[in-house]
């Protein structure tokens, strides 16, 4: 979601707002920023150019993808896709036959990725993932026959659900945790993939995390890293959960490091060493500032967007390893999946919702893609250490006034009034537009289905 302002100055003149690596927002940005968190790690040199807790990148993997895509598709996917807010010439550089990739900033060694002289001549793509032309016609009503989709319920909730700051209640209602709700869609969903044919894994299936890290284990990181941005004495606690200062603290740092960057970095190492699937869904509710947690600001707007990887910052293509996580998607095209499973998905959301396309309020970190409208690229950390399609939906905005009485009113059949409104409960309205998004984009790719 959008990022609600961080209220939280630093009192540091050299430190800015831009450069500090760990912030509140919802959506979970993949980057780092200036963190080049040195020796944290003891098999990291100190002069490694490295995102929080990401790992030296093997370039040599991508040697895999010699010849296999031209000059035109690889300008194409660097200019209108991954590097819309400028190709940093230092770092990427295209020629004609072949393009010149810095794989470490500091001693500026490089990596040659030759190009197919033409389409005809294109080797073929390395990858574990099955786009949906390659997958065989279909049969009857299964459009998704054969294929294996995971489900990536945004956050945790339960007992978690404050911690993350995915925690808002209104009065003596039942509170809004938006790891449970989106637990719940994903548990709703899976049924219906699967009436479809799909094989549908779980990255997570419960309320606990996957990491079996704690926010105890960053204590000494989440220390360094506000050292190294600007705060030379860090202050341990949080006050209260509305201290402006509580960025600044090692217990929020520490928690931050355990429940989104330790967490989704485990959830990818489930995703790309076990469950190889043809598709991760990533399923989250919107939400927009709502202040004080016990006492949140409901408010108008509602409105749907999706995400696929992509618009990656000029500090983001900084890092070695998000260079070369951002190549190597670049080079398994899954942007050419990923981009028309969203397109036909946020149609079909559209259509059942009845929701607005959501309007980034600035143009500085997504750039809007596809044909419907409701799509945007962005550089999450899912979308992109997943090695896969991965399609991201924020649909809903929770403490929209609409928005939290379909949440309040739960799960059941038919239709409600809601606001003077008949509705059908959002939890359905949700998982059923996925699947008929799918069924539709799975029945035309593939050329069979009903
Ligand atoms: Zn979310």
């Amino acid at each position: 979601m959008t990022k609600p302002k961080s209220s939280w100055q630093p009192s540091n003149a050299r430190f800015s707002y831009s450069s500090f690596v760990i912030r509140s927002s919802f959506v979970i940005r993949a980057s780092s920023f200036l963190l080049a968190w040195i020796a944290v790690s003891s098999t990291l040199l100190a002069a490694d150019n490295i995102g929080i807790l990401g790992s030296k990148p093997n370039w040599d993997v991508l040697e895999h993808y010699q010849h296999t895509i031209t000059h035109d598709e690889f300008a194409h996917l660097i200019n209108d896709v991954y590097c819309t807010h400028g190709v940093p010439d230092n770092l990427i550089k295209i020629d004609a036959d072949s393009a010149r990739i810095v794989t470490n900033r500091d001693s500026k060694s490089t990596f040659t990725l030759q190009f197919a002289a033409n389409e005809n001549s294109k080797a073929r793509i390395p990858r574990l993932w099955r786009p949906a032309k390659s997958l065989p016609r279909t049969k009857f009503n299964k459009p998704l026959a054969g294929l294996r989709i995971a489900l990536d319920p945004g956050h945790l909730g339960g007992k978690w659900a404050k911690m993350e700051e995915r925690w808002f209640q209104v009065g003596n209602t039942k509170p809004v945790t938006e790891g449970d709700l989106t637990l719940r869609v994903s548990r709703m969903l899976a049924p219906r993939l699967r009436k479809l044919g799909a094989t549908v894994l779980f990255v997570r299936n419960s309320t606990q995390p996957v990491t079996s890290k704690r926010p105890v284990d960053f204590l000494d990181l989440a220390k360094t890293i506000l050292i190294k941005n600007g705060v030379p004495r860090p202050r341990d606690e949080v006050l209260n959960p509305t201290d402006p200062a509580k960025e600044g603290t090692v217990h929020w740092q520490s928690e931050m490091l355990f429940y989104r960057y330790s967490e989704i970095r485990r959830r990818a190492v489930l995703v790309n060493t076990k469950l190889h699937p043809d598709l991760v869904l990533c399923l989250h509710f919107n939400a927009e500032g709502w202040g004080e947690p016990s006492n949140p600001t409901l408010i108008d707007n509602n409105h749907l967007h999706l995400l696929v990887n992509g618009s990656y910052l000029t500090e983001e293509l900084d890092l070695d390893d998000e260079r070369f996580e951002m190549i190597r998607r670049l080079l398994s095209r899954a942007y050419d999946e990923e981009l028309p499973i969203a397109d036909t998905v946020a149609t079909a959301m559209a259509k059942a919702t009845g929701l607005p396309p959501y309007q980034y309020p600035t143009t500085l970190t997504t750039t809007k893609v596809g044909s419907s409208g409701y799509v945007y690229a962005r550089n999450l950390l899912a979308t992109r250490i997943y090695r896969c399609p991965v399609v991201y939906c924020e649909p809903y905005v929770m403490n929209s006034k609409d928005g939290f009485a379909r949440i309040e009113a739960g799960d059941y059949e038919g239709t409600k009034e809601i606001n003077g409104v008949q509705r059908k409960s959002i939890f359905r309205e949700y998982a059923d537009s996925i699947a008929d998004g799918l069924r539709e984009y799975y029945s035309n790719a593939r050329g069979g289905g009903d």
